[in-house]
């Protein structure tokens, strides 16, 4: 009787634990009085309870302490008498990883006097998941939880209408699969928007789904918001007191704001239900604030979710250890232009980009077998990659003859030279060949549009807009913008004797097309004026060098011979003119059914984000030598000038069965002034080098400078290629070859000048390396030379064979520094079959483009 001091004559169980985090209590069956629940609790756990009276330790036992498991069923534990005030409850097997379960003290167990508990005692304990390195990252399981969903808007929805739900879900989305591709497992809490839960059950139900999975981690993916709409910056929240779950926050704000650009606001210590529900090892991440006009439309860019995903996914792999691998990055969508009736197989692989930029061939599997190609009309499929989130776009384009406009109204530009500003010839009698020039135009153009054709002109009046300097690109731009296929320039000759005198037409070296209107327009002028023929002739211009279609330049006459100039003063020799020129170009246009030898392929350049319209006609060269305009068909109706880069698009003409191809360079809005001419070795009648397995040194060289192109493009390096397809600009001459990649190198004026080759040695197929050669005649070529070898050398791991001195025919006669690269030997079969590979082609590309970045610099 004496043992009872207290005013309550039980009991008290005090269970002593360490101290841990504050969480709600969970409601227990009501006979129990409920402990907090504890957390992160080892599988071995022996529990100590200590009790505020002797007890009788008769009373202790597996009967009156137990453990329950989730299901309140007990599990086997040890419990042992220490004192007559401790008592120890071992489990006899380990507790399962990231379960829960219940510690009961029931109302037998009694105090030494024979006292009963007044109220029994219940608490929970979940045991912890612990992060052990699973022998794959197979082994991790990864929660992504897309913050809101349906209705549940919460706050996070900006000035524009960007709702978090939506951003939140492509990030987690994305974020998944760059995970996945990493081979680690990945648990969504919702993949789309339509949820099972209501609003107030959103955190019990997506803890229950992250618990359930065992995953180790979970990353609650949000948008943030303010009530100040300058509020800025990425921020990452941990749970407080858990350390692995700060270690977690502080990886991925370290990536966060590096790559995405936000500011940096640092890991922030929470009590957040979404990360104290959960067994996983948790964090909270605020992408930005949707309530920042700016930063909301960030957050709704693709290019902010992709690099949001790619800095989880990052830091998620950092914390687990995992070197992450490349990934699929994007796949571009594919169409295709067939004609009714064509037999078309459904491509079986696509391109990926993967995430270091190389290309790679990858499975797809298409949403129908076999295309139909019985019936005209466009036609979409979707595409699934392994691993991959979005869909891959297939549009197959059936065409017939019909489908082709024919006797549509075609452009014409014309582009009479000089003007009150530029420098102009004048002649013994000061005429001004600038007017003359601008007579014959308007009246070409007063009879093309009398008989339908559309005319835009560089200039209808003598004023111009722009600077003396800016002349030939001003009239360039003018050119492609007015969607022209056909130039025609007129200009007055002049030479220092005043006694030469005649008509010449001019066209661009290697257009074929256009040799053949400039022949046509030639004799035309001749039978107009009888006057004194000195032929066709071609040079790079660069005028015709820059339009999109074909061009030619038509000199009617020497301003600088007196007879000439005193008739072409006259309006009736500028009226035989105007019809010569321009009965030439309506023959083009009247013609309908030849048969057609040759379509120009079409190389544009456009700025980034300029409005640019596909050519409807292009210029095409007839079995009977003419040159005639042909209604063209593109794979696709519009260009996306938004980013810089090289953009190729294939297009058909009725009457010929080869694709023609549009090559559309577009050039960065941060371009620089450098230019580089990049130099695909061999081509056309010249296959270069054949590596045992036939593969061809012009095919590599041509994959490597495309790409190589690209790349500087996308660096502000504006570019120009001596050829970008194997349809060569030049004749089946060596010498004539060599030197007109000279003229349009030294016509562009560019900065640097790379010939890309591959080497071969006879009867040794285990020779390797890589060589630059630069003139050996001049130092200029050395850095450049240098810095190429070097990267090539670093990027491919290839033998050094370092540069050398050549009198080789493209570094000697190009005017800017140049220099021939050999990327190894195409008769190593182990080296031609890496040729062969565009993700290694891609690496060629950037090495040189490293070598070309740094030297100019
Ligand atoms: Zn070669």
């Amino acid at each position: 009787m004496n043992i009872i001091r207290k005013k309550k004559s039980t009991l008290m169980i005090v269970i002593l634990l360490l101290l841990s985090v504050m969480l709600p209590s969970q409601v227990f069956a009501a006979s129990y009085k409920d402990l907090p629940k504890k957390v992160g609790i080892a599988s071995d756990k022996v529990w100590n309870i200590k009790f505020n009276e002797d007890i009788n330790k008769d009373t202790v036992n597996s009967s009156s302490i137990a453990v329950l498991d989730s299901n309140n069923k007990e599990i086997p534990v040890k419990v042992t008498y220490i004192d007559s005030r401790t008592v120890a409850v071992a489990p006899v097997t380990k507790y399962e990883e990231g379960q829960t379960y219940s510690l009961v003290v029931k109302d037998t167990l009694k105090g030494k006097s024979g006292n009963k508990i007044k109220a029994p005692a219940r608490m929970e304990f979940t045991i912890e998941n612990k992060v052990v390195k699973p022998t794959s990252p197979k082994g991790y399981i990864i929660a992504l939880d897309a913050g809101r969903a349906g209705n549940d808007i919460g706050s996070e929805i900006g000035q524009a209408g960007v709702k978090g739900k939506d951003v939140n879900l492509q990030v987690a989305l994305k974020a998944g699969k760059i995970l996945e591709q990493n081979g680690v497992s990945v648990v969504y809490t919702r993949t789309g928007d339509n949820v099972s839960w209501s609003k107030e059950d959103s955190v019990a139900a997506r803890s229950k789904i992250v618990n359930d999975a065992k995953a180790n981690l979970l990353i609650s993916i949000h948008c943030n918001s303010y009530s100040s709409s300058t509020a800025a910056g990425t921020e990452t929240y941990y749970l407080s007191g858990n350390q692995e779950s700060k270690k977690l926050a502080s990886y991925i704000q370290n990536q966060l704001p590096a790559k995405t650009g936000l500011y940096n606001r640092g890991i922030v210590e929470s009590s957040l239900k979404t990360l104290s529900s959960v067994n996983a090892t948790g964090v909270y991440v605020a992408l930005g604030f949707l309530t920042n006009p700016k930063e909301e439309q960030i957050l709704d860019s693709e290019e902010y979710k992709n690099n949001s995903a790619e800095a989880i996914a990052n830091a998620v792999l950092n914390y687990l250890d995992i070197k992450m691998q490349t990934y699929i990055k994007d796949i571009q969508d594919i169409s295709v232009i067939l004609y009714k009736g064509e037999k078309y197989t459904l491509p079986t692989t696509v391109t990926a980009v993967m995430s270091d930029n190389t290309d790679s061939k990858v499975s797809v599997k298409w949403d129908k077998t076999s295309v139909d190609t019985s019936k005209e009309g466009t036609f979409n499929y979707k595409g699934t990659v392994a691993s991959y989130s979005e869909s891959v776009n297939l549009k197959v384009k059936v065409i017939s003859d019909s489908s082709f406009n024919e006797g549509s109204i075609g452009k014409v530009f014309i582009d009479s030279a000089g003007a009150s500003n530029t420098i102009d010839l004048t002649d013994p009698a000061a005429v001004k060949s600038k007017d003359i020039n601008l007579a014959i135009g308007l009246k070409v153009g007063k009879i093309l549009e009398d008989k339908g054709i559309n005319v835009a002109y560089s200039r209808k009046t003598d004023s111009v807009s722009w600077s003396k300097d800016k002349d030939i690109d001003e009239r360039v731009k003018l050119a492609n913008a007015s969607g022209a296929e056909l130039l025609v320039r007129i200009q007055m000759n002049s030479y220092t004797s005043q006694a030469t005198k005649g008509i010449e037409t001019y066209y661009k070296t290697g257009d074929d097309i256009g040799k053949a209107f400039a022949e046509n327009v030639q004799s035309n002028l001749i039978t107009y004026t009888s006057g004194v023929n000195r032929g066709v002739k071609t040079k790079v211009f660069n005028i015709l060098d820059a339009f999109n279609g074909t061009g030619i330049v038509v000199y009617p006459g020497f301003i600088t011979n007196p007879d000439e100039e005193a008739l072409l003063k006259t309006s009736e020799y500028q009226d035989k003119i105007a019809k010569a020129i321009a009965s030439s170009i309506l023959e083009g246009y009247n013609s309908s059914n030849e048969t057609i030898k040759d379509v120009k392929d079409v190389s544009v350049k456009v700025n980034q984000g300029e409005k640019y319209s596909l050519p409807t006609k292009v210029a095409a060269l007839t079995n009977e030598g003419k040159t005639v305009q042909k209604d063209v068909i593109w794979e696709t109706d519009s260009v996306d000038t938004s980013k810089a880069g090289t953009i190729t698009i294939k297009g058909r003409v009725k009457n010929y069965d080869k694709l023609i191809t549009l090559s559309l360079i577009v050039s960065s809005k941060n371009a620089t002034n450098y230019k580089v001419a990049i130099d695909a070795g061999h081509g056309g009648y010249d296959s270069g080098a054949v590596g045992p397995n036939g593969t061809k040194e012009k095919d590599v060289t041509l994959a490597v400078a495309l790409k190589l192109g690209d790349i500087l493009v996308k660096n502000g390096v504006n570019v120009v290629f001596t050829r970008t397809s194997d349809n060569v600009p030049w004749p089946n001459n060596k010498n004539e070859e060599l030197q007109m990649r000279c003229d349009i190198a030294n016509e562009a004026n560019v900065d640097f000048f790379v010939s890309i080759h591959t080497n071969s040695i006879d009867g040794s197929p285990t020779t390797s390396g890589t060589e630059t050669y630069y003139d050996r005649d001049s130092t200029k070529g050395i850095p450049l030379a240098t810095n190429i070898q070097e990267e090539l050398v670093s990027e491919l791991n290839s033998k050094d064979r370092g540069i050398k001195g050549s009198g080789l025919y493209v570094v000697k006669y190009t005017d800017a520094p140049a220099v021939l690269v050999e990327l190894d030997f195409i008769s190593n079969p182990d080296k031609e079959k890496l040729m062969n590979n565009s993700d290694y082609q891609q690496k060629y590309a950037e090495a040189i483009a490293r070598g070309i970045l740094k030297t100019l610099e």
